[in-house]
């Protein structure tokens, strides 16, 4: 028999029972009929406003999430009623329906209702060989996911022909002896409980749940009709999107295959056609280039009517387009910019519905340069992703060696142990820093942050072997120096040789991105910035200034180190005071420079903080030129050097400690912040320095700061005999300064919450040890997250929270910040807006992180604000 029209499907016209209208649990897709995402899945609710645009959308069934559950269990719907709902003789296809798309889902049936009348039928309508292939498509599917028989027994078909398909049907019914069943409900039946069994099946469960799905999520199907792609005169399937993938840019992308089903134009392997017109072959445009107009059309018009970039499955039959299907474009952090940016400037989408489309965390594929998602991986090991981006270079083992190959103009990546402030010009000079030891807070981290530098520590599963200049590897392979391994900071994998990289992408589509976030945001974002290249690039980032200086790293300067040693060894305040003269021009000149750059902005500098014993040579070599520079005999130095030691430095002599016990170090970087004070402002911008008290414990030790602090002011106002302001404010990192905030803050100006001091100890937890075993303990569950990453909201948030109130208590109009590396997390962000902080400050590469987080907190709390 011939059919006049094969493939009734697409008679709009045709209108059935209500038993599958307004159903909510199986309904045919209506502009009006009650389909949600919530209820049915992503692919039904898209089909349906696709419906609503009058697109050529087959006739579409939606199982909802409920009813996929009960056919799970055994109770299926009403078959005979979907059924209905299609002209007779239509081919189905069953596709699935989750929530969000990225949960997955069992794969699509296609040419449900292919039995052997249909396919002598289509022999004479469509030609042997299409008939065959829709038939033999169907039997696979049948075979291996309702049938449940072994994939490979079809290895030996010979071909897609009329003798392959007998053989597919053949060795069907040896293996389940019983003949391929021909009736269409129940082929329908089959097909819908092996669906949805599929989902409730152990793996899949495990698999989605891996991708943020939760335990109980639904699976909605839906039953097409089919189009089916083969045929006479051009007909194929293919998928289309208006942009480029990596980048977001206007690309008509996808790939079209004529006489094909489903994705098989994606397939590896297949000679698909180009889309548009194209110099490396034909395309669907040369082809059917009316059918690619209308193609184009229905894409532009689901663009802006779905406010999103789509992907459009679609197949033509005999020159006629009908859509399948829409999915929103994969895409990478730097192409989902791009794309919300168009969206805006083309009228779509509002600026705070763009940034609110952006995930803050992705912002750090367009900061740094990135391993290419199409790289090949070897992965050598795996270690704590401690600063994003990836570098490759030639593997150095000290910091010299750094410095040398730096020099060269040969990129490398500095492995230590773990990094010491020693190694700074080392991490200067290299393009990525790899340590053994180390957690989210240690030295290798802040600083590698700092400057934007890739940086994975704690690689404890890699075998550092320094003194013999190796590292051996998990399966094995051994790294020497001078080999080239490329880091990802961004996931912790340290791989081999050089993969193919994407550059950084500030382009204009990021800072359109960021202006928005800018007005959007109400909690200040500053940066932690220690030197004039960390100042610009805080400023370009747009920080509102720096909210920590760490003025112990201009000290490890060349030129510096070896007069910072000579004043830790001088025998007494005066020889002390003098030897910190010498300092102060240099201090000064930092000062000036980070205020120049600034431009009027606050700037809040630290005072000293570290034990001094980190300045002083750890090496035989370093002591032996220690001594000869101070003119005294080895043993003497390396005797001092000894009475110097700490058992545990951290909570030994350091920060405000030191300033009141060696007050002169204080003394002389007050005079440098005041006199580059006066010195920027002549002609620059007015500048209101910030000078901030570390590691204070006791109301005492700001009494006693604050006097001299005060002393110096006036000091260099009656000197210069000319006015300035400054601001005092207290670092809180120890819990008792939480809880004695009352007591000191009405000497201060500000409270700056030091939150990885705070952390460390809070928990009593070693930042630089806690690395260590910080996955088992998160994997274990003991605890949720690294306390030194995302802010411990329970505890340490408890006490800044009471810090903050004892702080406003004394003190109502203090300025409220955290400064600790939590500042550029924005899970602690949230925190700290909630808690009615005016800033935070973050290392100067995570400033746009912070912003799109503080904007979304904004936009979020304002739209539910209009909501209620
Ligand atoms: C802190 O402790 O949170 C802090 C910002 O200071 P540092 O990391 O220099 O100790
Ligand atoms: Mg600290």
């Amino acid at each position: 028999m011939v059919h006049s029209e094969p493939f009734p499907c697409r008679s709009a016209e045709w209108t059935r029972s209500d038993a599958v209208h307004s159903n909510p649990h199986t309904t045919l897709i209506t502009p009006d009929a009650p389909v949600t995402a919530a209820t049915h899945g992503g692919r039904a609710k898209c089909l349906q406003r696709l419906v609503r645009l009058d697109l050529p959308v087959p006739r579409t069934v939606a199982l909802s999430f409920d009813a996929v559950h009960r056919i799970a269990k055994g109770e299926l719907p009403d078959i005979a009623a979907i059924l209905d709902e299609f002209p007779p003789d239509t081919l189905l296809c069953v596709r699935p329906s989750s929530e969000d798309p990225d949960w997955g889902g069992p794969g699509a049936v296609l040419n449900i209702g292919m039995n052997d009348a249909r396919y002598v039928e289509f022999c004479d309508s469509l030609g042997h060989d299409a008939a065959a292939a829709l038939y033999l498509r169907f039997v696979q599917a049948y075979a291996v996911h309702v049938a449940r028989l072994d994939p490979d027994m079809f290895d030996d078909v010979s071909d897609e022909s009329a003798h392959g398909l007998r053989e597919t049907l053949h060795a069907y019914e040896a293996e389940t002896e019983e003949p391929f069943p021909q009736d269409l409900a129940e082929q329908l039946a089959g097909v819908l409980r092996s669906m949805a069994r599929a989902w409730e099946g152990t793996s899949a469960r495990l698999l989605r749940q891996a991708k943020g799905a939760p335990a109980d999520a639904g699976l909605g199907l839906v039953v097409q009709a089919m189009v089916p792609g083969v045929g006479q005169g051009e007909c194929g399937s293919g998928v289309l999107q208006l942009v480029d993938t990596t980048t977001g840019l206007p690309q008509i992308t996808g790939r079209y295959l004529s006489q094909s089903q489903g994705r098989d134009a994606l397939g590896a392997g297949v000679e698909a056609l180009y889309l548009e017109k194209d110099v490396r072959g034909r395309s669907l445009e040369d082809v059917a280039p009316a059918a690619f107009a209308d193609l184009k059309r229905h894409a532009a018009h689901m663009r802006e009517k779905l406010r999103e970039e789509m992907q459009v499955e679609f197949v033509i039959e005999n020159g006629h387009v009908h859509i399948l299907d829409g999915v929103r474009v994969a895409r990478g952090g730097r192409a989902a910019v791009r794309i919300v940016v168009r969206l805006v400037q083309d009228g779509i989408l509002t600026p705070q519905e763009a940034v609110m489309r952006i995930e803050p965390h992705s912002l750090n594929e367009l900061l740094h340069r990135q391993v290419s998602p199409k790289a090949k991986r070897d992965v050598l090991g795996r270690g704590i992703p401690a600063s994003p981006g990836a570098a490759t270079g030639r593997i150095v083992f000290t910091s010299a060696d750094a410095q040398a190959a730096a020099s060269r103009r040969e990129p490398c990546i500095l492995v230590r142990r773990e990094t010491s402030p020693e190694d700074i010009r080392g991490m200067h000079a290299a393009a990525g820093v790899l340590t053994e030891r180390g957690g989210i807070t240690s030295h290798a981290a802040v600083i590698g942050r700092g400057l934007g530098l890739p940086c994975i520590v704690g690689a404890s599963e890699m075998t550092f072997l320094t003194d013999k200049k190796q590292i051996v590897v998990p399966d094995g392979r051994v790294l020497r120096a001078g080999d080239i391994i490329t880091l990802d900071g961004t996931s912790g994998q340290v791989l081999a040789g050089e993969p193919e990289m994407l550059e950084a992408a500030l382009d204009d589509a990021f800072q359109t991105l960021m202006g928005w976030a800018e007005d959007a945001s109400d909690i200040g974002i500053r940066a932690n910035a220690d030197s004039p290249a960390d100042a610009q690039t805080a400023r370009n980032f747009n920080a509102e200034g720096i909210g920590l200086c760490r003025t112990e790293h201009m000290f490890f300067e060349p030129g510096r180190l070896t007069v910072m040693r000579e004043m830790i060894f001088a025998e007494s305040s005066a020889d002390r005071a003098a030897v910190l003269e010498r300092l102060l021009p240099m201090q000064r000149d930092d000062f000036v420079q980070l205020f120049r750059i600034m431009q009027g902005q606050p700037v809040c500098i630290r005072l000293f903080d570290p034990p001094l014993h980190e300045f002083l040579p750890a090496t035989r070599t370093g002591q032996r030129e220690l001594a000869e520079a101070l003119g005294l005999p080895v043993s003497d130095v390396i005797r001092r050097i000894e009475a110097m030691e700490e058992y545990n430095p951290m909570l030994g002599l350091r920060g405000v400690r030191l300033g009141v016990t060696v007050p002169e170090i204080y003394d002389m970087q007050a005079r440098a912040i005041f006199e580059a004070t006066l010195k920027a402002s002549q002609d620059g911008d007015p500048v209101v320095p910030e000078i901030m008290i570390p590691l204070v414990s006791a109301k005492r030790e700001v009494e006693l700061v604050k006097r001299r602090v005060d002393a110096v002011a006036a000091a260099v106002r009656a000197e210069q005999r000319q006015a300035f302001d400054f601001r005092l404010g207290v670092m809180v990192e120890t819990p008792r300064a939480c809880l004695r905030a009352a007591e000191f803050s009405p000497y201060t100006s500000f409270l700056s919450f030091g939150t990885n001091d705070l952390t460390q100890m809070t928990y009593g937890l070693s930042r630089d040890d806690a690395g260590r075993f910080m996955s088992d303990y998160v994997n274990q569950g003991v605890f949720r997250e690294d306390p030194f990453h995302v802010l411990d909201t329970d505890g340490v948030g408890e006490l800044l929270k009471l810090g903050a109130e004892r702080g406003r208590e004394t003190n109502p109009g203090i300025t409220l910040s955290i400064c600790g590396e939590h500042g550029g997390n924005p899970e602690s962000i949230a925190f700290c807006r909630a808690a009615g902080f005016d800033y935070v400050s973050c290392s100067p590469f995570r400033v746009p992180v912070a912003r799109l987080a503080a904007a979304h907190l904004a936009i979020g709390q304002n739209v539910g604000r209009e909501l209620t």
